[in-house]
C-alpha cells in the first residue's frame, strides 16, 4: 500500500504518518527529514540543497526524485510506505507513477489534510523545532511555493480518483481518527 500524505507546511503530514505507519506497518518516507538530515550530516546534498531550504524553495525535481528513486530500492518499501513531502510538484508526479509503475506497483491513495492558513502559520511558529525555515517570512514564502508548485497535484491526482480531503484541525488522535476510516 502506497499513500501519499499532502497538505501545507503545518498540516500535520509528519505527525500523521508516525501514527500511520505505526498502525499500518508501513514505511515512512519523508523528503524533507532526508534533506535535514543530509544538512545536518554535511553531506554533498546537504551542501547542495541548505540554501534552497533556508529558502523555504523547492529542491529541483530531479534532485528529488533522484533522491527518492535511490531509497525507495532497499527492501523496507516493499511493503509499502507513506510518501510525506513528495510528490510536490506535477512533474515528480509523474516521475513517481512511472517509477512506481515500473515496481509494478502504483499509489493506493492521497490524503490531503486541510487546515486553514492562520492556523498553519500559528502551528509552525509555535512548534518550536528551530528549524531555520521557521521564520514569519519562511513560513509565508512556503505557503505559496506550496499554493503555486504543490497544490497542482491535487488536480494531477484528482483525475485519477485518488484524492481523500481530511479535515486535518482538531486533536491529532482525532485527525487520524478520519485517516483510519479512509484508510
Ligand atoms: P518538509 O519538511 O516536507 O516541509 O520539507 C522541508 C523543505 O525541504 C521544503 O521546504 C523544501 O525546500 C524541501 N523539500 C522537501 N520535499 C521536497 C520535494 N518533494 N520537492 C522539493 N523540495 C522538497
Amino acid at each position: 500500500m502506497n499513500i501519499i500524505l499532502f497538505g501545507p507546511p503545518g498540516a500535520g503530514k509528519g505527525t500523521q504518518a508516525e501514527y500511520i505507519v505505526n498502525h499500518f506497518g508501513l514505511a515512512h518516507l519523508s523528503t524533507g527529514n532526508m534533506f535535514r538530515s543530509a544538512i545536518q550530516n554535511e553531506t554533498p546534498l546537504g551542501i547542495k540543497v541548505k540554501s534552497i531550504l533556508d529558502a523555504g524553495e523547492l529542491v529541483s525535481d530531479d534532485v528529488v526524485v533522484d533522491l527518492v528513486q535511490e531509497e525507495t530500492t532497499k527492501d523496507m518499501y516493499l511493503a509499502g510506505c507513506v510518501f510525506d513531502g513528495f510528490p510536490r510538484t506535477v512533474a515528480q508526479a509523474e516521475s513517481f507513477d512511472h517509477m512506481l509503475a515500473n515496481k509494478n506497483t502504483a499509489v493506493d491513495a492521497l490524503i490531503s489534510l486541510v487546515v486553514p492558513e492562520e492556523e498553519l502559520i500559528n502551528r509552525i511558529l509555535s512548534r518550536g523545532q528551530g528549524r531555520s525555515d521557521d521564520t514569519v517570512e519562511g513560513v509565508k514564502k512556503r505557503l505559496t511555493v506550496y499554493e503555486n508548485e504543490t497544490k497542482p497535484v491535487l488536480d494531477y491526482y484528482e483525475k485519477q480518483g485518488l484524492v481523500n480531503v481530511i479535515d486535518g484541525t482538531g486533536s491529532v488522535e482525532s485527525v487520524f481518527e478520519r485517516i483510519k476510516n479512509v484508510i
